[in-house]
């Protein structure tokens, strides 16, 4: 079988059996090993630009190698004006807010624009000198749609698969980035696309044929000039068995134990995410003051944990979402605490997964309201990791990528506060044969679009993919 090669913006400081990895390194890690190959991508590590003459391509060093077994992790540091302008510009000021539907969130400065294809560049020249004829690469996400287009032009013929984990909005969403064209043909130029979802696929289709002129051949694929891109919607899962056991062993965890005896037989809900303004916290925050207000015989029976690790805090528009929610959570903790009762639990760290697990099956609720969202792993998770005699509800937006999916979820418009509240009430009544019921149904979609199936069918159809095929071929 034919090396597997994959790009990402960050490889995972992933070691055998850590619990701490998540599950997407876990799966390509095992991709990795199952065909031996090597992950490139960036160290995490920034260097002075007093380092780099102002043009270089590169920061000067080779990548730095690491092995585990089968499979080698190249790493390559970035300077600080890479990272200022190509992960904290344009990847995180101006794509992300867009492909989240958050245009009024999104800045464009053409400077930023110039680094992000700098460093796309500077991956494949990187890159370039580490592959064999057939390889088969494999690059993930919004930070790198012009590798392909950088790799071609210093003459790589192998294959080459784009997945993008992110939504892909709507044509006159995406048009507002003001070189939305470039990144179009630069996402034409590779030989297979991967979508969560069916939507994000048409919006794509859309997307190239209203803006680029790109016409539909048979089997969906789309034509732009010569080219031949093929796309195809492959959902991202979660290995359902690991994470009911990791749930299982961590139930005799002194941390969980002791948190259990402090619920004291209250109702938990739950929510997990990065702290995002795409995350549709605030809306929910709303909500659940809401729910308190309306349904007043609930006050002392719940509580509501929030854990939201902060991420990209270096960007404006997530120190704003930061302290806003600090406000709010505050203040409705300030309206309806009692000495013995306080309701919002707003927890600012990450957990480690073995200590979600068992928390995800203590919580009669998990609420997932993301305004949008690619897939959301965190909704998969939550319903893996319960009982399935006695499983809690997922209360889930249906913008989040996993709402295709899992049917059996209560489903909420995130930006309706009152039927969040509503929802809240639903869930924490619902009959336990309803329960199982939805949990069942949801159990069956996990297993069908397992983390290994993902993969399998990407890489299935990458394999079959011909290189830079074009439609005279
Ligand atoms: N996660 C974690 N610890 C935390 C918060 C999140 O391990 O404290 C993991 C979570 O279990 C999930 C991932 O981070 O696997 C988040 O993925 P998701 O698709 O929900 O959102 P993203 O962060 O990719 O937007």
């Amino acid at each position: 079988m034919s090396r597997l090669v994959v790009v990402s913006n960050r490889v995972a400081p992933i070691h055998e059996g850590e619990a701490t990895a998540g599950g997407l390194a876990a799966g390509v890690m095992d991709a990795l090993r199952q065909s031996g190959g090597l992950w490139f991508g960036w160290s995490g590590r920034t260097l002075p630009q007093s380092v780099v003459p102002p043009d270089s391509l590169t920061p000067g060093s080779p990548p730095a190698v690491a092995c585990s077994g089968p499979v080698t992790l190249y790493t390559t540091d970035l300077t600080q004006r890479d990272y200022d302008e190509y992960y904290k510009g344009f990847s995180n000021s101006t794509l992300w807010p867009t492909m989240h539907y958050q245009i009024s969130l999104a800045r464009f400065e053409h400077q930023d624009y110039l680094g992000y294809q700098r460093v796309n560049r500077h991956f494949a020249v990187s890159l370039a000198a580490l592959l064999k004829e057939d390889d088969v690469i494999w690059v993930h996400d919004y930070h790198l749609m012009l590798l392909a287009t950088a790799l071609r032009e210093i003459g790589v013929r192998n294959r080459i698969g784009f997945f993008l984990h992110v939504p892909f909005p709507a044509s006159s969403v995406f048009s507002t980035i003001p070189v939305h064209a470039e990144l179009g043909r630069g996402l034409a130029t590779f030989d297979l696309i991967g979508f969560q979802t069916e939507g994000d696929q048409r919006a794509f289709s859309n997307y190239m044929r209203e803006e680029l002129q790109a016409e539909t051949c048979p089997e969906g694929h789309l034509q732009l000039g010569h080219r031949v891109v093929r796309t195809g919607v492959y959902p991202i899962g979660v290995e359902a068995d690991p994470l009911r056991a990791e749930a299982i062993r961590g139930r005799d965890d002194p941390a969980i134990c002791d948190y259990k005896g402090r619920l004291d037989q209250r109702a938990l809900i739950m929510s997990v995410e990065r702290l995002d303004y795409s995350k549709g916290l605030r809306q929910r925050f709303s909500a659940f003051e809401r729910f308190l207000v309306q349904c007043p015989e609930w006050r002392r029976q719940v509580e509501y944990l929030q854990i939201a690790p902060p991420s990209r805090s270096d960007v404006e528009a997530y120190q704003t979402i930061r302290r806003e929610l600090e406000g709010e959570a505050g203040r409705i903790n300030g309206r309806f605490a009692e000495l013995d009762w306080t309701p919002l639990r707003y927890l600012n760290r990450s957990f480690p997964r073995d200590q979600l697990m068992p928390l995800y099956a203590l919580a009669a609720v998990g609420l997932v309201t993301p305004l949008r969202d690619g897939m959301n792993l965190v909704a998969k998770e939550y319903v893996a990791a319960q009982d399935p005699e006695d499983p809690g509800v997922l209360i889930l937006s249906q913008f989040a990528g996993a709402a295709r999916e899992l049917d059996g979820a209560v489903r909420v418009n995130p930006h309706d506060e009152a039927g969040m509240a509503y929802a809240m009430k639903i869930a924490l009544q619902m009959p336990v044969a309803e329960k199982r019921d939805r949990h069942a149904s949801m159990m069956r979609s996990l297993r069908t679009n397992s983390l290994d199936a993902w993969r399998d069918r990407f890489l299935f159809d990458l394999r079959l993919a011909e290189a830079g095929l074009s439609a005279a071929a």
